[in-house]
């Protein structure tokens, strides 16, 4: 069976009520193609996750952008797995570059969140890729390998992962890696996957990218074989999020 297109929209931290009304409101109108052919998925900050929820299309699903790493209790400022659960969240965010570089989230912690999220049968887009100064050094697929082989040894069950493969230098900036750049390391990675995690998770797991796509380069990173769908921080955000869903087919 093929892999659904997957379409996030990352809002990270922004948003007024208003604000989010507004984006809702848009995505509820928009004409995109069914759930059989692109499964989308909106991530706004915690504080809006219910109000998004009980005003969005049902055929559209949300994300947090973040949980604990394990159960909950005395972690001031954290919110856990088993609250998404709750409040019937099926979606989570982790390992966004953001938080690895601001707030020192390891590879390992990552991997951590991860299963535990997964043990909660939370959904999870874990988010994986390299710094200039990475790709400049050459080492691309080392570093993704290193991030995805984390993840790797602590779950068996890859089902409920989609890898979202972002560029940190291409997240924010405007630079999208070209289709090639972008269908490379989504090959690469796959390959990896099917030499290091099973023959059966190479070909079923989703593979999206993120960084600077936009309504008008998504159609042609869509095209990349390996390329199952995207990450959208920014555009997501505009109306130009409806032609990115759009790419699907
Ligand atoms: P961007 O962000 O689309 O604004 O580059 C992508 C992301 O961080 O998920």
């Amino acid at each position: 069976m093929g892999r659904k297109f997957f379409v996030g929209g990352n809002w990270k931290c922004n948003g007024t009520t208003e604000q989010v009304k507004k984006i809702v409101g848009t995505l509820n109108e928009a004409k995109v193609p069914g759930e059989d052919i692109v499964e989308v998925v909106v991530s706004p900050p915690f504080v809006f996750l219910s109000f998004v929820k009980a005003l969005l299309r049902s055929d559209f699903h949300v994300a947090a952008q973040n949980c604990w790493v394990h159960k909950g209790g005395a972690y001031t400022g954290e919110v856990s797995a088993e609250m998404l659960v709750n409040l019937d969240i099926p979606w989570v965010i982790l390992g966004h570059s953001e938080r690895r570089a601001l707030l020192k989230e390891s590879s390992e912690f990552v991997a951590d969140k991860v299963a535990y999220a997964l043990s909660q049968n939370l959904k999870v887009i874990a988010c994986i890729g390299e710094t200039l100064e990475q790709r400049e050094a050459g080492t691309t697929l080392a570093v993704v390998s290193e991030q995805t082989k984390a993840i790797a040894a602590k779950i068996s069950n890859w089902d409920n992962v989609v890898l979202a493969y972002e560029p940190v230098w291409a997240i924010g900036t405007g630079k999208v890696a070209t289709p090639a750049q972008a269908q490379e390391v989504h090959a690469d990675l796959r390959k990896w996957i099917h030499d290091n995690v099973s023959a059966e998770v190479a070909s079923t797991v989703r593979i999206i990218y993120g960084g600077s796509v936009n309504g008008a380069n998504s159609k042609e990173l869509a095209g990349q074989a390996d390329v199952d769908g995207f990450l959208v921080g920014g555009a997501s955000l505009k109306p130009e999020f409806i032609d990115i869903i759009n790419a699907a087919t």
